[in-house]
């Protein structure tokens, strides 16, 4: 039976969105949490961008003392040979990549304006593609950007030469979120069955279907037996209106479905609580309220008939009246302590002794050797700096377990050649 594994995009496509600004700590967080609920995959930066250089190969080194495990961290760059060398020489440990290049006529015409045809969109993937290989890469993808408009003839050309030069993937982008489910699933249906490559969904919300699209495309990629690779992002947070959003997705697979079963991975969806809220202070958005499974009101009940089941569902949980699922899968209704008195936060000046006692506070343990805890909390202040908000407990306590990494990390500093 074929796989379903995802692949998460919100550190690629998610961080380049308008409004969106992710340190790389936060990043370096959202890929930890990635990994701890079980994503196969993270696309996780542009190895081809100075300011993510040192991120990148900050994670890569997490990845190789096994902290970030067994998630695979990949990179995203444009499928010309170019980018592949200067990702090569940027970030040369980068051992998975996504390449992008566009199929359709709107955009052929629109971007390069006659300078390049669809013969020079191939001839760039498949050099690009042989000379990723060359260079030793580990996993590529080939991404057809803007898919849906592209024909489908176009397509499968496309897909098997990216295949005959060693793609392990071919991404089908709904680039500007005009496909609908049927329609997807025709498409995926004739790729698939034609070219025989797994095949990545990437689905974007413009007319509020890219989950629908995206488990469309997933099934029907499934039942021409070829492995089928979502994208997804945390919150649905993308360009424009947004990608698939990975929790809605999981609960999909899980409630409409039986593709949850053919996850590889085995992934813990209670996390989602904690990671969404996560996202939504990293990136200053509310989570919308009637957002699937962590919206605020998406286990509330205020009218009668529904109150009423709901009131006997808790004496005898067997009938599952007016909910799908239970809030407690997702991670919720836990008590969350809220301080409405004194306290004292980490900021960009706080001392040593304030350091120390909200590292007490979070029981966070800090090293015996008053020098070193000295270090980590000037590391601490740079963090803060760095993050423009309030460290969570969860990144102090990343600090203080991994600090040379963390001041890697942070280390937004002018490249040697500019
Ligand atoms: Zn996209």
């Amino acid at each position: 039976m074929p796989k379903v594994r995802i692949i998460d995009v919100t550190n690629r496509d998610g961080a380049q969105s308008a409004r969106i600004n992710l340190s790389k700590l936060q990043k370096t967080m959202i890929n930890r949490y990635l990994n701890q609920m079980g994503i196969y995959q993270s696309e996780f930066g542009f190895p081809t961008t100075w300011h993510e250089v040192n991120y990148l190969k900050a994670n890569l080194e997490l990845a190789r003392m096994k902290v970030l495990h067994p998630i695979i961290l990949s990179g995203w760059i444009r499928a010309v040979p170019e980018d592949v060398e200067v990702a090569f020489s940027r970030v040369p440990e980068i051992e998975h990549l996504n390449i992008s290049i566009s199929t359709s006529e709107q955009m052929i015409q629109g971007k390069w304006q006659g300078k390049k045809q669809f013969r020079g969109v191939l001839k760039d993937m498949t050099e690009a593609l042989d000379l990723a290989r060359k260079k030793g890469i580990k996993t590529i993808g080939v991404n057809a950007e803007d898919a849906s408009r592209t024909e489908l003839v176009r397509l499968v050309e496309f897909a098997t030469a990216a295949k005959e030069h060693g793609a392990d993937r071919f991404r089908y982008c709904d680039t500007v979120g005009c496909d609908n489910p049927t329609r997807i699933a025709e498409k995926i249906k004739v790729i698939a069955h034609m070219v025989q490559i797994p095949i990545e969904l990437h689905c974007h919300n413009d007319l509020g279907m890219a989950v629908a699209n995206t488990v469309a495309g997933t099934i029907a990629a499934i039942e021409a037996k070829v492995d089928a690779y979502p994208n997804t992002t945390i919150l649905g947070i993308g360009e424009r209106a947004g990608n698939c959003d990975l929790f809605s997705l999981l609960l999909s697979f899980k409630y409409s479905s039986d593709l949850w079963s053919l996850i590889n991975e085995k992934i813990d969806l209670s996390l989602a609580w904690k990671l969404g809220n996560y996202v939504a202070r990293a990136t200053g958005t509310e989570i919308p309220s009637h957002q699937p499974g962590i919206g605020q009101k998406a286990f509330e009940h205020a009218s009668g008939i529904h109150a009423d089941a709901i009131i006997k569902e808790m004496q005898d949980p067997r009938w599952k009246t007016y909910e799908l699922y239970g809030f407690e899968e997702l991670g919720r209704g836990e008590p969350e302590f809220v301080e409405t008195g004194r306290e004292i936060l980490m900021g960009d000046f706080m001392g040593t002794k304030g350091f120390r006692h909200i590292c007490e506070k979070y029981g966070i343990e800090l090293p015996k050797d008053d020098k070193e805890v000295a270090k980590v909390w000037e590391l601490a202040r740079f963090a803060n700096v760095h993050n423009h908000a309030i460290l969570t407990a969860d990144e102090l306590r990343f600090i203080v377990a991994y600090p040379d990494i963390v001041w890697e990390i942070i280390n937004v500093t002018r490249p040697p050649e500019l």
